[in-house]
């Protein structure tokens, strides 16, 4: 069977894995963050509080916002000593029980996130760029499913939302991880830092475990617009075809220079040879009109 989300079972779930409210640093209420998903179309969403003593290490409860039609899970952005640089670690835990334990004395980083794994979560490496997060500090958290790869808010803030460069480095060191998009909303009204990019979940049912099992599985694509219906191997595995909804740009990415690109308007599916990647991974980038950008997760060609 692939390991490729699109032809499990199941739909695609739209959620947003990055979120403050004012149980830390947000400038809204949960009640307001929680809804703003809710309203903007978004299946889920989960309220990720700074885990630190000044915020009483706030793990949200947000199962009362739960229905037939929308859910959460329960997170928080875990904080201990130090990248390289000296920075404390920002490493995002969702699906965290409600009774995570405070962070301990002498816990760093790479500790504190295997104690947030083994209780259960899925565990992101957060926005490398805006903090300067390195290779070497990427692959000591052993435990993380996923980098960041797209952060809304560091966009925003600062222009470093974006940190598929010290992704790219690492996945081509050989470091597996998965890749999603998040907003890192804080609601600040003077510059938007929601609704700007989110993963797309494959699941079976829109239920907390199910999302959280399907987004350790890597069952997931991210997006800020765009819509990618399908990657597909053909036999021999020597192509690639990708469906996606209306696109001016499809790139096809690897490690080191590796790529592949097709441009022109409205294209919705293409076939990619796959001769100028002998190994490694590959990475589907699709670009919309406006802009608009979707990314699929790594995909290691000595798994399909
Ligand atoms: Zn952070
Ligand atoms: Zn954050």
């Amino acid at each position: 069977m692939s390991q490729l989300p699109f032809e499990k079972p199941g739909e695609f779930y739209r959620g947003n894995l990055h979120t403050h409210s004012d149980y830390s640093d947000g400038e809204v209420s949960l009640d307001e963050a929680v809804k703003t998903y809710q309203r903007n179309g978004y299946d889920f969403v989960a309220i990720t509080d700074h885990f630190i003593p000044q915020f009483d290490f706030p793990v949200v409860d947000t199962r009362p916002y739960r229905s037939d039609d929308f859910t959460t899970l329960i997170g928080a952005e875990l904080h201990a000593p130090s990248l390289e640089n000296g920075e404390y670690w920002h490493i995002l835990a969702v699906g965290l029980p409600l009774d995570f334990e405070s962070t301990r004395e002498n816990e760093d980083g790479p500790a504190l996130a295997a104690r947030a794994a083994k209780a259960g979560a899925f565990v992101g490496i957060a926005h490398p760029a805006w903090y300067g997060l390195t290779v070497e500090d990427m692959q000591s958290v052993s435990s993380a499913h996923a980098v960041e790869v797209f952060n809304q808010g560091c966009a925003a803030d600062s222009d470093r939302g974006e940190s598929w460069h010290v992704t790219d480095v690492a996945l081509t060191e050989g470091y597996r991880l998965n890749a999603f998009a998040a907003d890192d909303a804080h609601f600040r009204n003077s510059h938007p830092d929601v609704l700007g990019g989110w993963t797309m979940v494959k699941a079976e049912e829109l239920e907390p475990d199910a999302l959280l099992g399907a987004l350790k599985a890597g069952d997931f694509y991210s997006s800020q617009g765009p819509l990618i219906h399908d990657i597909a191997f053909n036999g021999d595995q020597s192509e690639v075809e990708v469906r996606t909804s209306p696109v001016k740009s499809m790139m096809l990415i690897g490690p080191k220079s590796r790529y592949t690109a097709t441009h022109g308007a409205g294209l919705t599916e293409h076939r990619f040879p796959l001769e100028a990647f002998p190994d490694g991974y590959i990475r589907l980038t699709v670009i919309d009109e406006s802009g608009k950008r979707a990314w699929s997760n790594p995909i290691w060609l000595d798994s399909i």
